[in-house]
């Protein structure tokens, strides 16, 4: 899910869809994931122009930037007391952010198609540099506004020349009463604090995190045998795979010769999610925060409540996690469900291909509950009717999916297109990333565009959901490609809501551990683990001896207080889309609203006027009815199948 959603922009280059167009008659492209890009269609290859014509003008852009940021202090340090001059300040501040990104958007979008280009990889890596100089030139902005007194920022705020800055100000303001001394932050700094930085907090790992990397890199995995009695080795690459086979044998060895490796250097990991957790919460109190899950929430102004009121929902709707346990068991004919049968398809993959051209046609069905104004922005000249998508793999190319944007340029998301039913959800899911991000553009000036990642992944899924009630409808005769949908929902949910639900339980509890100065040892954190799991997945669910060590890999654990999120985000697309799929008026106009709303404001609040209310239990509860009539209905599916 890591979705880049930068700020900055200006002028829109509208595009003549007559190239797209042109191509509509020829049989569709057979995507290739070793072609070498420039065998891939033009017309599916995205078009970066609006950044920039050529390199040369990027290097020019460079060089600009570079001269604006030496200059930005000198004129402006020190002098932000008046309106006018904080004024004039944040405008040099907010050109030069856009400049920034731009350069460095050009960059990396040209580098994560073509990994053999070294020529963007450098112009990437020159990018990331000056972000980090822009950061750090321009931080005594962010620092002399937090200083001002209360008065002065009042008055700041009322005063016509700043009307454009105000939600920026205020913003930036909303946690200064948890501000240090100018010393103390210089300390704070050096100590590497998180919870003040511009950056996104998971853009920049921790040396803690790095350990952690770089310990779980070095384990020696032991070798597997294959579907076909051939040994290989295991890998952290290949892990996902073998643990999702098909052939009982493979995945039950592959878990056990995994968690049996990891239990080797469980000290070692729970030493450095001990420090890492215990990092979180001297950030935490040193900025007086009672919890560290109150001050990394505060970042986002999101209360902690949510996420303790996610779990406290999650509990209460386990029954339907109970049942997915004993419809696996009977779908894949398994008298235990352990750890390992968790994972490979629900369902075997329906071998229905869909082109990319018939993808597109899906969605913009899937998407009509929208409304039409929706549909025709989606493929609209600054849109789909442009090359906007990345849309197959090529050789050299990064795997998996994203969206991008940049204010004032057109959205692009980059796809690796395979013709399987599932990438036509994926692209559906970038896709409203990319349209969020249009709409927003469209309503919000340059400072106060942009949106947190809570409403980021309701945008995208809600259009999965959306795809999946029109596919369901649609392969109605076909009871095969309907067991397959149905399996992918519940499969969706049990990995979006309940395990991000009990990761974000592990979360709580570890860090509790760490505030109540409880020592973090692998024996606890075993414990504490198997019993989440247990009370999950139910006593129908049968847990192997090393199972507890789960925790030890999962990278989520260093993200701070982040995989609420996921959770929260699904149940709430799940509420709004079946309103949304119900013809409910009033909930689409005020979910579209939702997509508009400024920056800075509070992601409870909005969702609240979009009808999901995260301090209650109803998110959860749809998503959970959802997945207890979706196993029902696939039991009268599989039973009329077999
Ligand atoms: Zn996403």
């Amino acid at each position: 899910m890591k979705k880049s959603t930068s700020l900055p922009g200006l002028v829109l280059v509208l595009f003549s869809a007559a190239a797209a167009a042109a191509a509509a008659p020829e049989a569709p492209y057979k995507p290739d994931a070793s072609a070498p890009r420039s065998s891939v269609p033009q017309e599916h290859r995205w078009d970066l122009s609006p950044l920039f014509k050529n390199d040369a003008s990027w290097e020019t852009a460079f060089a600009d930037a570079q001269a604006t940021l030496a200059a930005i202090a000198v004129h402006h340090k020190g002098k932000l007391s008046s309106a006018l001059a904080l004024k004039a300040c944040l405008d040099d501040y907010f050109a030069l952010r856009q400049a920034v990104d731009r350069v460095a958007s050009y960059a990396n979008l040209m580098s994560v198609v073509d990994a053999d280009a070294a020529e963007y990889q450098q112009m990437h890596q020159r990018a990331l540099t000056l972000g980090s100089d822009f950061r750090s030139g321009t931080s005594f902005i962010r620092q002399e506004l937090l200083r001002l007194d209360d008065e002065t920022a009042k008055s700041l705020l009322i005063a016509p020349p700043l009307t454009g800055y105000r939600s920026y100000i205020w913003d930036l303001r909303r946690r200064r009463g948890h501000l240090l001394g100018e010393e103390a932050e210089k300390v704070m700094s050096l100590a590497g604090d998180n919870l003040w930085s511009e950056t996104d907090l998971n853009e920049i790992p921790s040396d803690v995190e790095l350990i952690f990397k770089a310990v779980t890199n070095d384990i020696q995995l032991p070798k597997i045998k294959d579907e076909a009695g051939k040994e290989v080795q295991l890998t952290l690459a290949n892990y996902n795979k073998y643990r999702a086979s098909k052939d009982m044998r493979v995945r039950r060895e592959t878990v056990d010769a995994f968690f049996g490796a990891l239990k080797k250097y469980d000290d070692i990991l729970a030493g450095t999610l001990a420090a890492e957790t215990k990092r979180d919460v001297f950030f935490a109190r040193a900025r007086g925060y009672p919890r560290s899950v109150d001050a990394y929430l505060d970042r986002q102004n999101i209360p902690a409540s949510v996420a303790e009121n996610l779990v406290a929902s999650v509990h209460a709707n386990l029954k339907p996690l109970h049942r997915y346990v004993e419809l696996r068991k009977k779908l894949l004919g398994l008298k235990e469900l352990r750890l390992a049968d968790l994972y490979p398809p629900l369902v075997p993959s329906a071998k229905t291909e869909v082109p990319y051209p018939d993808g597109l046609k899906d969605m913009r069905g899937a998407l009509a509950p929208l409304g039409a104004d929706y549909v025709a922005a989606l493929f609209g000249p600054e849109m789909l009717g442009r090359r906007m998508a990345d849309v197959y793999p090529n050789s050299g190319k990064e795997s998996g999916a994203f969206s991008h944007c940049i204010w004032g340029f057109p959205p692009v998301v980059l796809l690796n297109y395979m013709d399987e039913l599932d990438d036509v959800s994926t692209a559906a899911h970038e896709l409203g990333h990319a349209m969020h991000s249009r709409l927003n553009m469209k309503a919000q000036p340059y400072p106060d565009f942009g949106y947190s990642s809570l409403t980021a992944e309701i945008a995208s899924t809600l259009n999965e959901m959306l795809l999946s009630k029109y596919l369901l409808k649609r392969y109605r005769a076909d009871d095969k490609t309907r067991l397959y949908l149905l399996g992918d929902m519940v499969d969706k949910i049990r990995t979006t809501i309940y395990r991000q639900a009990l990761f974000t339980e592990f979360e709580l509890k570890l860090h509790a551990f760490a505030e109540a100065g409880t020592p973090i040892t692998a024996d606890l954190l075993d414990k504490t683990y198997s019993d989440l799991v247990r009370l999950y997945y139910g006593e129908g669910f049968t847990l192997g001896p090393d199972d507890g060590v789960e925790w030890s890999y999962i990278p989520h654990f260093y993200w701070k207080h982040y995989v609420f999120s996921y959770a929260c985000a699904l149940a709430s697309s799940i509420a709004i889309s079946e309103k949304i799929a119900a013809g409910d008026e009033q909930a689409r106009a005020r979910y579209l609203a939702m997509l508009v709303e400024p920056r800075e404001a509070a992601p409870v609040e909005i969702l609240q006027k979009a009808g999901v209310d995260l301090m209650k239990p109803d998110a959860v509860n749809a998503a959970a009815k959802l997945m207890d009539e979706t196993i029902t209905e696939m039991e009268k599916l599989a039973g009329g199948l077999q």
